[in-house]
């Protein structure tokens, strides 16, 4: 065994800092160490760290409650400006229709994601939550750190007060969404407009002292470098960190996702399946303080999803009733999402929001 791979084994009977992999020994990794070795490596420690069988999946609707952004990310299909005769803003009406549909095919958690869109008041945002929890009895994740950050600055109020009134309102948890790559120079790449890393990280610890926790994410596939992925890594580790000291929530879980092709204003490269499990299996590795990894059904498809079972992952985040930015190639019922958890070789059990039910 790579001695490197070795010090992650060892250090997996928890969170101990001594057996932490260095940046410079992730990257080495990454560069070096062939990607079976990697997989079997982080397949042992995710059974070390999560004994038993157990696969999660939860069960959830993404509504896009406006498509108007002013961010403009390059790789974004899905943001129209205010003036397009195909800009939307959904109402409380339209929202409710979708749970009501998402609720009979089982689902019981709403993903509210948008574009920025300084024409929405505060109160839609309470409404929305206070009619999903309140009436509908849904749990809701949503808003990017973008999205929070820049809600603030239009209300001229502080995130930590948005994040007391969105909390009050019914949201119990924030993805890290639009982290894509955490690293300056690919943010400058592919979304100037978007926070930078840093702030992006401040964003999500703030979330997490509120009682908001979530899960952080990689979206590669790029032209980033192999020293810009461990950079995001560690961006997410130590973000982690401050959680784990402060002994609230923060990430419960990390998504490895790759770009999918949405327009032709930025390079996209194609991500072979030994690179994506490689990746996969690093992080088990290297967020030796996030308890989930998450496979990406709804990018990777199934077959590579079953073989991230068994390169470090230990849930696969579907089902998802309506996704409108990118191609689902994932699962859409419960019933789908157990057999495939079964015919990979492990027990299937459905999953809160926060992974504390
Ligand atoms: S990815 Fe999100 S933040 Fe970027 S332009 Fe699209 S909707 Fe806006």
């Amino acid at each position: 065994m790579n001695d490197l791979l070795q010090k992650a084994i060892d250090g997996a009977s928890g969170v101990n800092k001594n057996f932490r992999l260095t940046p410079a020994e992730g990257l080495e990794i990454l560069k070096n160490v062939p990607w079976t070795q990697v997989a079997e490596a982080a397949n042992t420690v995710r059974h070390k760290r999560l004994p038993g069988n157990k696969v999660g999946y939860t069960a959830f609707r993404i509504v896009n409650y406006t498509n108007v952004c002013e961010v403009t990310c390059s790789f974004c299909s899905f943001c129209r400006p205010f003036q397009s005769p195909e800009a939307y803003v959904l109402s409380l009406d339209e929202i409710r229709q979708k749970t009501i549909e998402a609720k009979a095919k089982g689902a019981d958690q709403i993903f509210l994601q948008g574009g920025v869109n300084k024409e929405i008041p505060l109160s839609y945002y309470t409404d929305v939550l206070q009619m999903l929890t309140q009436e509908m009895g849904v749990t809701v994740r949503g808003f990017s750190p973008v999205e929070l950050v820049r809600i603030a600055e239009f209300n001229k109020i502080s995130l930590d007060e948005l994040l007391d009134i969105f909390k009050q309102a019914g949201l119990s948890s924030v993805p890290g969404a639009g982290a894509e790559i955490l690293s300056d120079r690919m943010r400058q790449k592919l979304s100037p407009r978007k926070l930078p890393a840093q702030q992006w990280c401040n964003t999500l610890a703030a979330c997490h002292r509120k009682g908001l926790p979530g899960s952080a994410n990689i979206v590669f596939g790029s032209d980033e470098t192999d020293e810009e992925i461990i950079e995001h890594l560690e961006y997410v580790r130590k973000t982690q960190d401050l959680a784990v000291d402060a002994g609230v929530a923060g990430f419960n879980s990390f998504v490895v996702w790759t770009f999918q092709p949405q327009t032709d204003k930025f390079p996209i490269r194609h991500v072979r399946g030994d690179e994506y499990l490689k990746l996969l299996a690093l992080s088990r590795l290297y967020l030796d303080n996030i308890p989930h990894i998450e496979v990406s059904l709804l990018g990777m498809g199934l077959s590579l999803g079953e073989m991230g079972l068994h390169s470090g992952a230990d849930d696969i985040n579907s089902i998802v009733i309506e996704e409108n930015v990118l191609e689902n190639h994932g699962l859409t019922t419960i019933e789908e999402a157990e057999n495939f958890i079964k015919n990979a070789g492990f027990t299937p059990y459905r999953r809160n929001l926060n992974f504390d039910a």
